[in-house]
């Protein structure tokens, strides 16, 4: 890396000191507050409007950028990039789409060293996924840089070919913990040379159990040199972490993702697909009245719904991919206007609609991202008002929900299915308000009124009935042909809940409550049974083996079944039909220090 540029080298920039919070909306105007330090200073307007080229970045990087179409640096960039190209170290609170990763990208690449040809950079990600994806990013900034190699190192990949494009010469690398640790124990990944690391998600290590590997790279890492630290959460573990390898660092945090999403009330249910429609239907009688977008994953499934609900006497329309724009702009006008009340969408479709009525918003099926939540629950909420978001998740999807929470900030709450009860209830309110407000408003039409006073009077005559009679009657007319109170079967109900208690996940400490945290989808008939030779005996914990066995297969945590923890191995469920490289590659894989050697367990 070059020398450590000087104040004056940046001198039109930024300059913050000591702990930052910023708000990542870009539509608000950009608020630094002083949250450690007093003598953090005001950015003014004037260095803002330069963008990029305030940071004093080479004409390279500039060029760049302008071709990405980066205008202006995100609140993060803003705030971390300053401090990274002085060399400090660094502690940033930021979720993922905040443009975290341009903030240290693009200024340490800028501090290269392109005569040192061993790798100067090390980032440390807990996924495979987001190591290729940070290294494409690196990519991407270094083309105007083309002597700067990037290479990512994670589990499943060849180690050979690894190790020959570490000899051929890399400046940066990025990596899964697992593979870097075999990679610097193998004396193949030199070391001794970094002159940066960042830990990037460092939560999310924590959570996959990597904070033993973690601590022991740190402890690799020459003294001399910056650290940065980036986490959408700052569990005690890593503010621990933090004080321990990190020497006077910037703070910036980054407020939580969306403000709007704390008007909204976010709940989910754990419920198998069979039920799902019947649980749509329950949680529909619950809802205020209000407009309702239901979000579904296919056309398909939208039209499905429709059809249902429709049977069911609501009043819905679609919204997906197949329907004309005309179209489309009717329906959301009737939607505005109370003429549906319930619009049934996929997400390219409702994009951007912003109907101020809607008061709830239905994730029937998961969303593809948590970008896709964030847009979603958006559509509820809108010009101030309150609004509710309820999500369907599957027992399987339930870990994802902590990649949701993550993304808007705030928690979702576990909600129950509307039982028999908690719908009569519900009804029986809703008639007599609706038959308050009808008794205290006089209908408009003189007319109409005298004609249906005529009515009353003729049928009382003719069938000598009571007032009292008469209005149960008018009340029966008004109930229609299903009855007041629901009677259906609800047995089921508790037989879902089961999986719906057993969502109660985390404690306070973000640890989960039950016994073994796997311990869903044992009788999976899609997974076998597998042995690994790592066992309380060695102090593992079943976040150790999720973390190992999702990073060198490269299969989704959630994917993982059962994990059973012995005294001297655990069993472990995992979908059938493991390719056989992977199966060979995993039985290397360390965990604790130790060999998993997996073997099918009959
Ligand atoms: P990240 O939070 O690093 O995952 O980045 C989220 C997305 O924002 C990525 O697709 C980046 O390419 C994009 N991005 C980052 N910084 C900027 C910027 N200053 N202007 C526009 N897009 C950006």
């Amino acid at each position: 890396m070059t020398k450590t540029k000087t104040n004056e080298d940046i001198s039109s920039s930024i300059s913050l000191e000591g702990s930052t919070q910023l708000d990542s909306e870009k539509t608000t105007p950009i608020d630094f507050i002083d949250k450690e330090t007093p003598s953090s200073k005001k950015i003014d307007d004037e260095s803002l409007k330069k963008g990029f080229n305030s940071f004093g970045f080479s004409k390279d990087l500039i060029h760049t950028l302008e071709k990405k179409g980066y205008e202006e640096p995100t609140p993060i960039q803003k705030a971390a990039i300053p401090e990274l190209l002085l060399g400090r170290d660094l502690l940033g609170q930021a979720q993922t789409g905040t443009g975290k990763t341009a903030a240290f990208a693009l200024p340490l690449l800028e501090r290269i060293n392109n005569e040192e040809h061993n790798p100067q950079v090390l980032v440390l990600t807990p996924t495979r996924e987001l190591a290729m994806q940070v290294a494409e990013s690196f990519k991407a900034y270094a083309v105007g840089h083309p002597n700067i190699k990037i290479l990512a190192l994670y589990g499943g990949s060849d180690f050979r070919s690894q190790v020959y494009s570490l000899k051929r010469g890399v400046e940066i690398v990025v990596g899964t913990p697992g593979r870097v640790m075999d990679h610097i124990r193998q004396g193949t990944l030199i070391h001794e040379g970094l002159q940066c690391l960042v830990l990037d998600e460092a939560d999310e290590m924590l959570r996959m159990g990597f904070i033993d590997d973690i601590e022991w790279i740190l402890e690799q890492i020459p003294n001399e040199r910056q650290m940065v630290f980036f986490s959408a959460t700052m569990p005690s573990e890593i503010r621990h972490l933090s004080k321990r390898f990190l020497k006077d660092p910037a703070e910036i945090t980054i407020k939580s993702h969306k403000k709007e999403a704390k008007l909204i009330k976010q709940k989910y249910i754990i419920i198998q697909n069979s039920y799902k429609l019947e649980v749509l239907k329950r949680v529909l009688e619950l809802s205020s009245g209000e407009g309702v977008i239901i979000f579904a994953r296919t056309k398909a499934i939208t039209l499905k719904l429709a059809e249902t609900l429709e049977a069911s006497k609501h009043n819905v329309a679609v919204l997906n991919g197949d329907v004309p724009q005309n179209l489309r702009e009717r329906t959301v006008e009737r939607l505005r206007q109370g003429g549906i009340d319930i619009l049934v969408a996929t997400d390219v479709a409702a994009r951007g609609l912003d109907v101020e009525r809607i008061g709830l918003v239905v994730n029937y099926d998961m969303p593809f991202d948590s970008e896709a939540y964030v847009h979603r629950i958006g559509r509820t909420g809108r010009a101030g008002r309150t609004g509710d978001a309820i999500l369907f998740i599957s027992p399987r999807e339930r870990s994802y929900l902590r990649h949701l929470e993550r993304a808007v900030g705030q928690s979702i709450e576990k909600m129950e299915i509307p039982s028999n009860q908690s719908i009569n209830e519900h009804r029986i309110a809703k008639i007599k308000k609706d038959l308050l407000e009808k008794a205290s408003i006089s209908k408009e039409n003189k007319d109409e009124s005298d004609l249906l006073q005529i009515i009353i009077n003729e049928v009382e005559e003719e069938l000598e009935l009571n007032p009292k009679e008469l209005a149960l009657a008018a009340l029966n007319l008004a109930i229609g042909q299903s009855t007041l109170l629901m009677k259906t079967d609800e047995s089921w109900i508790n037989q879902a809940e089961r999986y719906n208690k057993s969502g109660e996940r985390r404690d306070s400490r973000g640890r989960n409550r039950r016994k073994n945290p796997m311990d869903i989808g044992s009788n999976d008939k899609d997974k076998e049974r597998f042995r690994v030779d790592v066992g309380h005996r060695d102090r593992v914990k079943p976040g150790n083996i999720v973390g190992a066995i999702a990073n060198e297969s490269g299969l989704n945590g959630r994917m993982i079944g059962r994990i059973q923890i012995f005294e001297d191995y655990s069993l472990v469920d995992l979908p059938k039909g493991m390719p056989t490289n992977i199966f060979k590659s995993l039985k290397k894989v360390k965990v604790m220090n130790k060999e998993l050697n997996i073997n099918r367990f009959s």
